[in-house]
């Protein structure tokens, strides 16, 4: 076979034009609405072929095309304009100026994601981690917090989805080449590639280069194995996202932390920004980075094992994104033995406990990249406030001693990005009632409740209007792929309507999202899809793992049920679910459903987009929803948490699912006044803009990560650093003591003096407890008072604690010291009430008390 060498050339744009280079590659445009209607605009109908892709747009034309375009005096004024606006968005004053103005901040912070959805022509993602890690960095550069991301480049993707005849998923893989996308290139100051290079086992190393996508103001590095010196595997490692098996997965792994770590020295290095101090770790994916900043503080400063440790966790953020097990990444020790074993300065047998299921359950052969990644982190949290409790009960065991409210895990509940996911249409009348400043503050949000119903409800159907068209087309084209012919299908032009009540559903498709609930009793939704008088319409997508045969079946009842000829106007299944189809899918839904087994949806912010596009949420009150949803902002499908029968779990909750829908919003919606508006239905709508539009965005999000993680990170990590890293070396010394202290100490004797024979609230008690430290001293523990309602079974609940305070030390029973602590407890409540005494470790640099998980209980 003959080798085709491949040369790619680069659009050369006239001098008039030239700014449209870098206004193409910064994805800004991705979400500018007046950016891309230039685009649009410099030919609509190319900009359709290319589906709304600039670089590919530009790299359309011929050299004389081009110096035609530059002739055009009102383009290229446009042109300007555009470049204008993009280097204003690029240096006004931010957010972040403000607050690092008044503390200690960041200088920067490296967001560690394994996917990112930011544009379709950047197809980096398989659902909503990938999303929210898109409009994480996009706020992040519309409050100028100084994130860099870190990511792989998958040249294909995660996959394309269509449908066989019989509606089986399949999976196509096209290749997307690099140089055709807007990314550049990292390249050394004498111009060579940039590389990240890595050891693997067998002496064989693995390389790989650097794309930029530029974000805003905000670079996004990906890292692409596909380069001249690595071998087939090497250079197929990156090909796919969430593709192959363990030791790929373990290898990808490797690069996107280990190798991450790396490509953030060298972009310093090469642009001289500031390295970063917050190492924000998303999900277990990026877990090894925490070693490879281990091994360059051993290596480089000379720091122990167990002291680097201590500094690497004052710097990281770890966020656990899912509590279904299947979404957490576990390896066999043996693989991570043979993979870990060339990082210098960091040995296997250290490696190993980190990612240890060292708890109940917990299966010993194996390593756990979730419980590496909460090891390594100081800092912890879910993704809403359900999700923060569910999460500080999956991994109690990581904490031994301390109940589930104390370990610490916290929540920062998900955003979306306004300006992503918001229709042109609804921003539009936004600002015409509101202002201009609709699309960049969170309360501007509120106002938009102040919209004239009837103004909205004209929007409405127009992007109703808009989804059905968008629909009709992409119904068409996957019957041509299943092998209709062009004759037969007259009858898409006819589906949906722009006067029906549109409910979406679409979301990735493992088991607990429960895709086919709602065909749980398929008579009945029949008759719901062709009740004359008040009608609904489903529209539906999504996409199953290639590897979940489960997942697949569940789309092929749904597109078979789809394609009955009676109700197929009325129930569609689109394939190919991403950016671009949701960005018509949730403006041009009235409902947004969400049926997931509760408690695994962690957060979900689908419902969240619709919300912004004046959709009303269906949903079963899991992840946001639970938080959120206040009786007038949409509607919860109740769940029938306590059933252990799925089966009747499902048929319970499917009932309430189609009784909510008839009695409930197909009522709502089908309730006119004499103009024809339905009112209480948009009273809903305007009290979800004012109530949920000010809570959902991302800004708000990304600042919460920023004031509640990223500022307080960085001021440990710099206090762990200083003076040689004094303070990560007194702490390791000091969690070695107390871990070989606490088994030994004990709480003697618990005096309590002014009980009376009969309390009342506001008495005091004054407690003494005589506790033996194992070896520590006074000043290294914390003796708490733990108060609070006590029940039948001697359980403790709205507990309080009080500290007590060192008294003296005495010479206890048996001859050894023990320490007496003493102080005051109020009673504050009445009916049955009880106390009891603990020790907790203490040592300035612990950001919580359950930290160690270490406690002693009397
Ligand atoms: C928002 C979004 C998701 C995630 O939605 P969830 O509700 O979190 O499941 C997935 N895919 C696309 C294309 C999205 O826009």
């Amino acid at each position: 076979m003959k080798a085709i060498r491949r040369f790619h050339v680069r659009t050369v744009l006239p001098e008039p034009l030239a700014p449209l280079g870098d206004i193409a590659s910064n994805l800004r445009w991705s979400w500018h609405s007046r950016t891309r209607n230039l685009f649009r605009d410099i030919d609509p109908q190319r900009w359709e072929s290319v589906r709304h892709d600039p670089v590919a747009l530009l790299a359309s034309f011929s050299a004389d095309e081009l110096s035609q375009l530059a002739a055009d005096t009102v383009l290229v004024e446009r042109v300007h304009a555009a470049a204008r606006s993009l280097e204003r968005y690029l240096t006004a004053p931010s957010w972040y100026d403000d607050f690092a103005a008044d503390q200690e901040a960041p200088r920067a912070i490296a967001y560690f994601s394994a996917e990112f959805g930011i544009t379709h022509v950047l197809p980096q993602y398989s659902g909503g981690l990938g999303i929210l890690a898109g409009d994480h960095l996009k706020s992040a550069s519309d409050l100028g917090v100084p994130i860099v991301g870190l990511g792989l480049f998958y040249k294909t993707g995660y996959f394309s989805q269509s449908l066989s005849a019989d509606g089986w998923q399949q999976e196509t893989y096209p290749v997307h080449d690099a140089d055709d996308l807007p990314l550049s290139l990292v390249r050394e100051d004498d111009g060579t590639p940039a590389r990240v290079t890595l050891d693997l086992p067998d002496d064989r190393t693995l390389h790989a280069r650097i794309w930029r996508a530029q974000v805003g103001r905000v670079p996004l590095l990906l890292l692409d194995s596909d380069v001249d010196g690595n071998d087939d595997a090497g250079r197929e490692l990156t090909s796919r996202l969430y593709g192959g098996g363990g030791e790929q997965r373990l290898r990808q792994e490797m690069l996107l932390g280990i190798g991450g770590v790396r490509a953030t020295r060298i972009w310093s290095r090469l642009t001289g920004s500031p390295l970063p101090e917050v190492y924000h770790c998303n999900e277990g994916h990026a877990g090894f980075l925490g070693l490879e900043r281990i091994s360059e503080l051993v290596t480089g400063e000379g720091l122990a094992f167990d002291d680097a440790v201590e500094a690497v966790r004052a710097g990281t953020v770890f966020t656990t994104h899912t509590p279904v097990p299947a979404g957490i990444d576990r390896f066999g020790k043996d693989q991570i033995e043979r993979h870990l074993s060339t990082l210098p300065g960091v040995p296997v047998a250290k490696v190993l406990p980190l990612g240890s299921e060292t708890y109940e359950g917990g299966d010993p052969a194996v390593f756990n990249m979730a419980v590496m990644g909460l090891r390594l982190a100081q800092r912890a949290n879910g993704v809403s406030q359900l999700h923060g409790a569910v999460s500080r009960g999956m991994f109690d065991g990581l904490w031994p001693g301390f109940d589930d409210s104390e370990v610490p895990i916290a929540s920062i509940t998900n955003g979306v990005h306004a300006p992503t996911w918001v229709d042109p249409k609804v921003v539009e009348l936004g600002q015409r009632f509101v202002g201009p400043e609709l699309i960049r503050g969170e309360q501007a949000w509120e106002a938009l409740g102040q919209v004239p119903v009837e103004e909205f409800w004209r929007v409405k159907r127009e992007l109703r209007e808009q989804l059905v068209q968008d629909a009709r087309r992409r119904v068409r084209e996957s019957w041509l792929l299943r092998g209709a012919s062009s004759a037969e299908l007259g009858w898409t032009d006819e589906i949906l309507s722009p006067d029906v009540l549109t409910i979406g559903f679409a979301r990735r498709v493992p088991t607990y999202k429960r895709l086919t609930l709602m065909l749980r009793h398929p008579a009945r939704l029949r008759r719901m899809l062709l009740d004359p008088q008040r009608p609904i319409q489903l529209v539906i997508a999504g996409k199953s793992h290639p590897a979940d045969e489960t997942g697949k079946k569940l789309i092929q009842q749904m597109v078979q049920f789809a394609d009955d000829p009676e109700i197929r106007h009325r129930i569609i299944f689109l394939p190919g679910y991403d950016i671009e189809m949701a960005q018509k899918l949730y403006p041009g839904c009235d409902v947004w459903l969400n049926n997931p087994l509760r408690p695994f949806e962690a957060c979900g912010t689908s419902g969240m987009k619709a919300a912004l596009n004046g959709g009303l949420n269906l949903s079963i009150l899991d992840g946001w929803w639970d938080e959120w949803y206040d009786g007038h902002n949409g509607w919860a499908i109740p769940t029938a948490d306590g059933v252990q029968d799925a089966d009747r779990r499902d048929d319970l909750e499917a009932n309430a699912l189609y009784d909510l829908i008839e009695n409930n919003v197909a009522a709502t919606f089908y309730d006119r006044d004499d103009d024809g508006l339905p009112q209480r239905w948009l009273s809903m709508v305007s009290h979800t803009f004012t109530t949920l539009g000010p809570k959902v965005q991302a800004t708000r999000m990304v600042k919460d990560y920023t004031q509640q993680l990223y500022a307080p990170a960085a001021q440990a990590a710099r206090r762990r650093a200083q003076d040689g890293f004094a303070q990560a070396r007194e702490l390791a010394a000091y969690k070695q003591e107390a871990a070989a202290a606490f088994p030994h100490a004990r709480v003697d004797h618990v005096d309590a003096d002014g009980v009376s024979d009969s309390p009342q609230v506001g008495d005091q008690v004054h407690v003494r407890a005589y506790v033996a430290l194992g070896g520590l001293r006074p000043e290294e523990v914390d003796v708490q008072v733990v108060h609070g309602r006590v029940s039948e079974s001697d359980e403790l609940s709205d507990v309080t604690t009080v500290p007590l305070s060192f008294v003296e030390t005495e010479d206890g029973p048996d001859g050894s010291g023990r320490q007496v602590f003493a102080g005051d407890v109020t009673i504050q409540r009445t009916g049955s009430f009880g106390y009891t005494v603990r020790v907790l470790p203490r040592h300035e640099g612990l950001a919580s008390p359950s930290e160690l998980g270490l406690a002693l209980n009397a």
